[in-house]
């Protein structure tokens, strides 16, 4: 496999519009996209920073995977994405070296790009995400 860049850092928020505003004026950094990506069910705020992006989620239902993740471990890092070439074939390299996956084919996230997760199980605890680079 090969990753290309750290795409984004996906943070967990209780409060997306306060995390934006702390990230706008007490960092400079300046919010441009916010999107809802119902598979996921969260919101999510994007910022720019060189090659990389830092992806706020908040979590848009009472059982979603951002609402218990705080839960359990309060705001925070949630999930590292790196960006791969080829999705499928970094999808088929993992499986065949046992490494578990959570999601076993591409599925969209933000931005329409294709993504999947590595379990942390897999990954020393850390959540990773495959983001394929837009062609
Ligand atoms: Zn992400």
């Amino acid at each position: 496999m090969e990753l290309k860049h750290i795409e984004h850092i996906g943070i967990a928020v209780k409060n997306l519009n306060e995390s934006i505003k702390f990230y706008e004026t007490v960092l400079g950094l300046k919010c441009y996209s916010i999107e809802v990506v119902k598979d996921q069910k969260v919101r999510t705020a994007f910022f720019k920073i060189g090659e990389t992006k830092i992806e706020l989620l908040e979590s848009t239902e009472p059982d979603g995977p951002i609402t218990k993740f705080i839960e359990k471990k309060g705001e925070g890092i949630h999930h590292i994405a790196y960006s791969v070439n080829n999705l499928n074939e970094a999808l088929k390299e993992l499986d065949s070296n046992g490494i578990q996956s959570i999601d076993k084919v591409p599925h969209k996230g933000a931005e329409g790009l294709n993504i999947a997760f590595i379990h942390p199980k897999s990954a020393n605890g850390v959540l990773i995400e495959l983001c394929e680079l837009k062609k």
